[in-house]
């Protein structure tokens, strides 16, 4: 039988804060994922495999691979892996999976990212897939975190990404960030939940209200969170993507089991 990771080698680390890393290893060119997609991530410990579920930050078509960690102090993999160097080498799963994909959202007018915390990184791929922004009028990204330096990418993704080479017009007439901060003031707070429910979000955007029979969604984020966006979903008859494979109005992930 195959084996179910490999090796591969640390390239760059870089520490948000102290909750939150990302880091990126080099990519075998053979190895091919959709954006959105996860992939299994770990270290050796104690002579045996330990591996996470990470979503894969970097798009499909990037030389490297990207992951956006949480730092668990007591966690089994990330107390450990929050400490990896350049050069040291991490395991990675063979086979990339997962819902947050692209053609498993019917078209329509306008697709909402919904993510808090680490549920950030697939949407990171997603956004810069062109793809996404010929099947949609705008790409709204919407990222609640509980601190503002929780906000990992904000820099990038509220102006260098404006300038990419290939993205960069199609991202500056369709993509849409908006941030949000639920336990420190900010420029935009509360949950997603709140935003969505008092119209908070659509008119700070002067958007039109979300319509089931023309806007998608994506959604990533703990198990609550996302129990929570799709009840408001559901209510206002917006329908799940019933089966991998299977289109629907919205998809969903969960980034982690809290
Ligand atoms: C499909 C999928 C995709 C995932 N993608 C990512 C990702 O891109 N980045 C990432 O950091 N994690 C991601 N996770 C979570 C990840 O698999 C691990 O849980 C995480 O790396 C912590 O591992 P650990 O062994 O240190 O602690 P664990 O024993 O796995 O977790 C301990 C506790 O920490 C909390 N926790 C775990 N992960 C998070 C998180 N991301 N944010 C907030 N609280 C958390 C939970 O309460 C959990 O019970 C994903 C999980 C799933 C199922």
């Amino acid at each position: 039988m195959a084996a179910a990771f490999k090796t591969a080698t640390v390239k760059w680390i870089r520490h948000w804060n102290n909750r939150l890393f990302s880091f990126a290893v080099e990519r075998e060119p053979s190895f091919r994922f959709e954006n959105g997609h996860f992939i299994m991530i770990g270290l050796m410990v104690d002579n045996k495999p330990l591996l996470r579920a990470y979503s894969i930050v970097s798009p499909n078509y990037a030389e490297e691979l990207e992951f956006l960690s949480i730092k668990v102090e007591d966690g089994p993999l990330t107390s450990r892996l929050q400490h990896i160097e350049a050069g040291d080498e991490v395991l990675i799963g063979v086979k990339p999976v997962g819902t947050l994909v692209l053609t498993d959202v019917r078209p329509g007018r306008n697709l909402y990212l919904f993510a808090s915390g680490t549920g950030l990184a697939p949407f990171m791929a997603v956004i810069r897939d062109p793809f996404a922004y010929e099947r949609f009028e705008k790409v709204v990204l919407v990222h609640s975190v509980r601190q503002v330096s929780d906000l990992a990418y904000h820099d990038y993704l509220s102006g260098e990404i404006q300038e990419d080479e290939y993205l960069g017009e199609l991202v500056r007439e369709q993509l849409i960030y908006y941030p949000t901060v639920t336990r420190e003031p900010y420029e935009h707070t509360g949950r997603i939940t709140t935003l969505l429910n008092t119209g908070k979000l659509v008119a700070d955007l002067g958007l039109p209200d979300l319509d089931p029979s023309k806007d998608r969604a994506m959604i990533c984020g703990s198990m609550p969170m996302l129990k929570d966006i799709s009840a408001i979903l559901d209510e206002r008859g917006f329908e799940i993507s019933p089966n991998q494979g299977d289109a629907g109005d919205y998809v969903i992930e969960r980034a982690f089991a809290g």
